[in-house]
């Protein structure tokens, strides 16, 4: 199945000379959707995670449907103050300013293997701070998954030496 012809190129979105990559239309088709939960799946079966954990917001839909599919736990690492217990915070840069991801300290037990999701790595800033903060609560990132890598932007280069597989390449 073609999963690229399923996610919609807004140009100028959210702002001028951004390719926007929707994937409301991937999520809104059902064998699409199926099909791209199933393939990622397959391709991590092998790292055997004991967790999925996922950026809010596109990362939860992702993922969570991926913890499903592998019979594993979902982990959020969210946007700050949204969590309710104590939980490890990470700063990191964006084009302009900088960002904060939040993840609970007792989100797993230490040592559990992590397999860490997004829909998207662009730069890699988010995901690179991410997979900082699943080691910081404790745990072994195994592996990041994406639905979409934009290959120009070299996300790859702020995530550590794991396996990291995409479905769809710009
Ligand atoms: P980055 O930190 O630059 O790798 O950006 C990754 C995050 O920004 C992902 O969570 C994406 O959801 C979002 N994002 C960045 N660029 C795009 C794009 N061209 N289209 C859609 N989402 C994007």
């Amino acid at each position: 199945m073609d999963i690229k012809a399923l996610i919609r190129e807004v140009p100028d979105f959210p702002k001028p000379g951004i390719s926007f990559k929707d994937i409301t239309t991937l999520l809104g088709n059902a064998d699409g959707l199926r099909y791209a939960i199933a393939t990622m799946a397959e391709h991590c079966a092998d790292l055997a995670p004991d967790y999925v954990a996922g950026m809010e917001s596109r990362g939860f839909i992702f993922g969570t449907a991926l913890a499903c599919k592998m019979g594993v736990g979902f982990v959020p690492i969210r946007k700050p103050g949204k969590l309710p217990v104590a939980v490890h915070s990470i700063e990191y840069a964006l084009e302009y300013g900088t960002d904060k991801l939040e993840i609970h300290q007792d989100a797993y037990p230490a040592g559990s293997k992590v397999l860490m999701v997004d829909d998207l790595i662009a730069t890699g800033g988010t995901a690179g701070a991410a997979a900082k903060l699943i080691q910081q609560a404790g745990g072994t990132l195994v592996g990041c998954a994406f639905v979409i890598e934009l290959k120009d932007l070299n996300g790859r280069q702020h995530l550590p030496n794991v396996p990291i597989i995409t479905l769809v390449e710009y």
